[in-house]
C-alpha cells in the first residue's frame, strides 16, 4: 500500500544530491551556490511519525560503581560518532539533506525533520522505504555503492578482476568509481573521521575499567574500527563478562539491498542482568539437541558450530546507528562472522526493558483488536520473551558453512539480498519449533502449549505492519501465509483470528523444513520463489493490519538515563 502522494513542497537554498564517493561535506563556494530547490514533504508525515510512541527505556543504574558508571559515558560518548557514520552508510547524500534539513522545527517540518533523524535518511523504513522528504528512489546498495552501479556491472567486474573478489565481497569495505574503474575502499579509510575519535574514547573506557574481559574488548574493538580485522574483537566480545554490557562495531548487513554484502555500524550500551541471564542458561546445554531435532536430514544439520553461546538478559541504557534506526531491536545474536561462529558459537542478548516496553505498549493492544476473544487469556509475557529467545536461539543453529556443487560456502554469500529475510523467518519459526519441542521433552512448562501460538500470532501481526519492504516484514507474512493455507491458522467471522491448536505444531513443522532445505541447499531461486509464493499480504491480513491504526507501530526509545556529555551521569531508580 505505497503511499506516494507529495504535495507539500518547500523551498530551500541547497541540492539535495551529492555526487560520487565523498564523505567529506563542504559549503558551496560563495556566489556559486546551486539555485534554490525544493523538498518535497509527504503530506501524512506527522501521522508517520505518531506511529512510534516515545517510550522511556529506563535502566537500574544503581548497582553500578564510579568506575561503571564513568566506562558507561565514555561507550555512550563514542557511540554517538556513529550516528554520523551511519547516516553516510544509508546514504551518500545524507550530510547534505542533514545540513538542508538544519533548524526545521514545528509543523510538517518540525516532524520530516525528526522523522529524517528516526530513519537516518529520507527513506520510510516503515513503508518500503519510498521517500517522505524528497523525491530520490531509494538506492539499493544505500551508500555502500556507487548510487548508478548495478548488481550486473558488479558482477561482470568480479568475473573479469576476480583477484578483486575478497575485497569487494568484504563486509567491511564500500565500492567507489576511481575514473572508469570499481575500487574498494575499507572502512577504516572511508569513515576515519567518525572511526578515529571513536576508537579513542574505545582506549579511554578500556583504561578506565578494571574488568579485565571488558578492557580487552574495548581495547581490540577500537584497535579494528582502524584495522578493519574484526575477528579478534568479534572473538573477545564473545568472552566479554561485565557490568557494563557493549556491543559496537559493523554488524548488520540488512541496509545493503544490492548484495546484503555490507555491514551497517551501530552500538548497544547495556548493563547486565546477571540473575536473569543464569536463569536461561541452561538453554545452552540444549543446543546439540535442538540441532539434531531439526526437521532435516542429517546431511544437512551443522554439527560443527560451537557450543559455547552464552545468553545475556541486560537492560538497554543508549542505542546509536543502524540499532537507533526505524524499529526498536529487541534481542540480538552475534557475531554474524561464520568463522567465530564456528568456533565460539555466538551469544545472544535479550533487551529486557525493551521487551517489556513492546510487550505492554504494542503487542498487548494489537492483540485485543485482532484475536479471537477467547485467544486472549492465552496472551503472556513468558511466552514472548522466550519467543523472543528461541528466535536468537535459532540463528545459532541449522546450516550455516554450506556445500554447493562442490564448492564451500556460507548461506548468506548464496541467497544474497534474500538472505536477511529467510533467515528472519527461519528464526521465527525454528523458535516456536523448538519451544514445542522442549515442552514435548519435559524441559519448558506445559501452559506454553497454549499461551505461545497465541502469543506468536500476535507477534505476527505486530511484525507484519513493518511493510513488505524491510527484512523481517515480508518473511514474517510469508509465515502467516502458509500457515493459514495449513489450516494452522483460521479466521472468524467478525475477521478476527485464532489459532487450530491441533494443526499448528504440525504446520510449524513443515514451514520450518522447508526454510531450511532452502537455506541448506543454498537455493537462491527457490528461495525467491517461496517469497513469491508466501510474502504478499492477503485481503484478510491487510484489513487486520489495518484495524491496528490506531495502536503505535512501535516504540520510540528516549534514554534518560544514558549519561550525558557533561556532568555526572544521572542515577535512576528502576522503573
Ligand atoms: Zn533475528
Amino acid at each position: 500500500m505505497p503511499r506516494r502522494s507529495l504535495v507539500l513542497v518547500l523551498s530551500v537554498a541547497a541540492a539535495v544530491a551529492v555526487a560520487g564517493g565523498c564523505t567529506k561535506v563542504e559549503e558551496p563556494p560563495p556566489g556559486d551556490a546551486e539555485p534554490a530547490s525544493e523538498i518535497a514533504i509527504a503530506p501524512d508525515v506527522e501521522a508517520r511519525l505518531a506511529r512510534f510512541a516515545p517510550t522511556e527505556i529506563r535502566a537500574d543504574l544503581s548497582s553500578l560503581s564510579d568506575e561503571d558508571r564513568r566506562v558507561l559515558g565514555l561507550v555512550v560518548e563514542a557511540s554517538r560518532w556513529l550516528d554520523p557514520l551511519f547516516l553516510r552508510q544509508v546514504w551518500q547524500g545524507n550530510p547534505q539533506l542533514e545540513r538542508d534539513t538544519h533548524g526545521w522545527s514545528g509543523g510538517a517540518r518540525g516532524a520530516a525533520r525528526q522523522y529524517f533523524e528516526l530513519n537516518f535518511g529520507p527513506w520510510d523504513r516503515l513503508e518500503e522505504m519510498e521517500p517522505f522528504l524528497g523525491d530520490t528512489p531509494h538506492p539499493d546498495g544505500a551508500g555502500y555503492y556507487p548510487e548508478d552501479l548495478t548488481a550486473a556491472e558488479m558482477d561482470a567486474w568480479l568475473d573479469a578482476h576476480p583477484e578483486d573478489r575478497e575485497a569487494f565481497t568484504s563486509t567491511v569495505t564500500v565500492i567507489r568509481r576511481d575514473g572508469d574503474k570499481l575500487v574498494a575502499v575499507p572502512y577504516s579509510k572511508a569513515y576515519a573521521e567518525f572511526l578515529g575519535p571513536a576508537a579513542d574514547l574505545l582506549h579511554q573506557a578500556a583504561a578506565a575499567t578494571s574488568n579485565e574481559s571488558l578492557a580487552h574488548f574495548l581495547d581490540l574493538r577500537a584497535d579494528a574500527f582502524l584495522s578493519d580485522d574484526y575477528y579478534p574483537s568479534d572473538v573477545a566480545w564473545m568472552d566479554l563478562d561485565a557490568p557494563v554490557e557493549v556491543t559496537i562495531g559493523p554488524y548488520e548487513t540488512y541496509e545493503d539491498g544490492l548484495f546484503g554484502y555490507k555491514a551497517a555500524f551501530e552500538s548497544f550500551v547495556t548493563v547486565a542482568l546477571p540473575e536473569e541471564s543464569a536463569k536461561l542458561t541452561r538453554f545452552k546445554e540444549e543446543l546439540p539437541w535442538l540441532e539434531r531435532n531439526l526437521p532435516i536430514p542429517d546431511e544437512h544439520k551443522n554439527f560443527d558450530r560451537g557450543t559455547e553461546s552464552p545468553i545475556r538478559v541486560v537492560d538497554e541504557v543508549f542505542t546509536a546507528a543502524d540499532a537507533r534506526a526505524g524499529v526498536a531491536t529487541l534481542a540480538y545474536n552475534l557475531p554474524n562472522d561464520e568463522r567465530v561462529r564456528e568456533a565460539k558459537g555466538s551469544k545472544k542478548v535479550l533487551l529486557h526493558n525493551v521487551m517489556r516496553a513492546k510487550y505492554d505498549h504494542i503487542l498487548e493492544p494489537i492483540a485485543e483488536r485482532v484475536l479471537a476473544a477467547d485467544e486472549l487469556p492465552h496472551l503472556a509475557f513468558e511466552a514472548y520473551f522466550n519467543s523472543v529467545l528461541h528466535h536468537e536461539l535459532s540463528h545459532g543453529l541449522g546450516p550455516g558453512t554450506i556445500t554447493v556443487d562442490g564448492r564451500k560456502t556460507e548461506v548468506r554469500l548464496e541467497l544474497k539480498e534474500l538472505y536477511s529475510t529467510l533467515e528472519e523467518a527461519k528464526a521465527d519459526v525454528m523458535g516456536v519449533y523448538d519451544i514445542l519441542a522442549l515442552v514435548d521433552k519435559g524441559e519448558m512448562p506445559d501452559e506454553l502449549r497454549t499461551t505461545l501460538p497465541a502469543t506468536y500470532l500476535a507477534g505476527l501481526f505486530r511484525a507484519a505492519r513493518f511493510g513488505l519492504g524491510e527484512a523481517h516484514g515480508r518473511g514474517v507474512v510469508a509465515q502467516f501465509n502458509y500457515l493459514l493455507d495449513r489450516g494452522a491458522l483460521a479466521v472468524d467471522d467478525d475477521g478476527r483470528f485464532r489459532v487450530v491448536a491441533d494443526r499448528f505444531p504440525g504446520a510449524i513443522r513443515e514451514l520450518a523444513h522447508d526454510i531450511l532445505m532452502l537455506q541448506a541447499l543454498g537455493d537462491y531461486t527457490g528461495t525467491a520463489a517461496f517469497l513469491d509464493r508466501w510474502g504478499t499480504a492477503s485481503p484478510a491480513l491487510t484489513a487486520a493490519v489495518a484495524r491496528l491504526d490506531e495502536v503505535p507501530v512501535d516504540i520510540r526509545p528516549l534514554f534518560p538515563d544514558a549519561p550525558g556529555l557533561a556532568g555526572p551521569p544521572t542515577v535512576t531508580a528502576p522503573q
